[in-house]
């Protein structure tokens, strides 16, 4: 995936070993700590941060998790053409600035993208060398117990995400946008698998 482009001259550390990969899953199936782990496991990757309109929480860091805009910012970002896909999630908006992702690319970095089944999509159509994985969980009953587990929601909120879940897995399995998909029965597993996946596709 490597080119040398006029916006990025080849650099000393530069490679040709670029590689993007999309990691997707419902919430609840544990996807955020295997993307970590994958992260983790490779000493040039880098995680691509998102832009969306949603509402920043305690547990998000500004620049770290995402980029927290308003929704004239995003429309603007459309508009110039910045997002390598963006998508609706729960009625908030969420992009990929395009740019970086580029860029990392071009330098030959393990880039990683956490986005969903509809940006997911997007990425594959302009990028179909991109590593697409989605996390499963081991059967609905067991997802629909952790969402329970985390305590976050009411359980109004926890049988919506619970029908969106079912609702992305159906579509996940249907769209030839996947490469591989991980069961997540024991973390620590389904961590390795999917390193593994992505050290076979950067060798191949
Ligand atoms: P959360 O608000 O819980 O952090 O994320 C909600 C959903 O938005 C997750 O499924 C996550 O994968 C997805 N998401 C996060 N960033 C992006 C993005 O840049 N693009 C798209 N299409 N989805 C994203």
């Amino acid at each position: 995936m490597m080119t040398e482009t006029a916006r990025h001259p080849r650099l000393p550390t530069d490679t040709d070993n670029g590689l993007l990969v999309i990691i997707s899953g419902p919430s609840g199936v544990g996807k955020t700590t295997i993307t970590r782990g994958v992260e983790r496991s490779f000493a040039d990757s880098v995680f691509s941060v998102s832009v969306t309109t949603r509402a920043k929480t305690d547990a998000d860091v500004e620049g770290v998790d995402y980029r927290f805009i308003d929704d004239a910012t995003f429309d603007a970002m459309i508009e110039r053409d910045e997002l390598l896909e963006w998508a609706d999630v729960f009625g908030k908006k969420y992009g990929t600035p395009r740019a970086w992702v580029e860029e990392q690319l071009a330098r030959g970095r393990l880039v990683i993208l956490e986005i969903d089944v509809d940006g997911a999509r997007q990425v594959k159509e302009k990028l179909p060398d991109a590593l697409g994985v989605f996390i499963l969980p081991p059967s609905e009953e067991v997802l629909l117990e952790r969402l329970r587990a985390r305590k976050r929601e009411s359980e109004e909120q926890i049988q919506k995400r619970f029908a969106e879940a079912r609702r992305e897995i159906a579509e996940a399995k249907d769209s030839d946008v996947y490469d591989t998909f991980v069961v997540n029965d024991d973390l620590e597993r389904a961590m390795n698998e999917a390193v593994e996946t992505v050290r076979l596709a950067r060798r191949g």
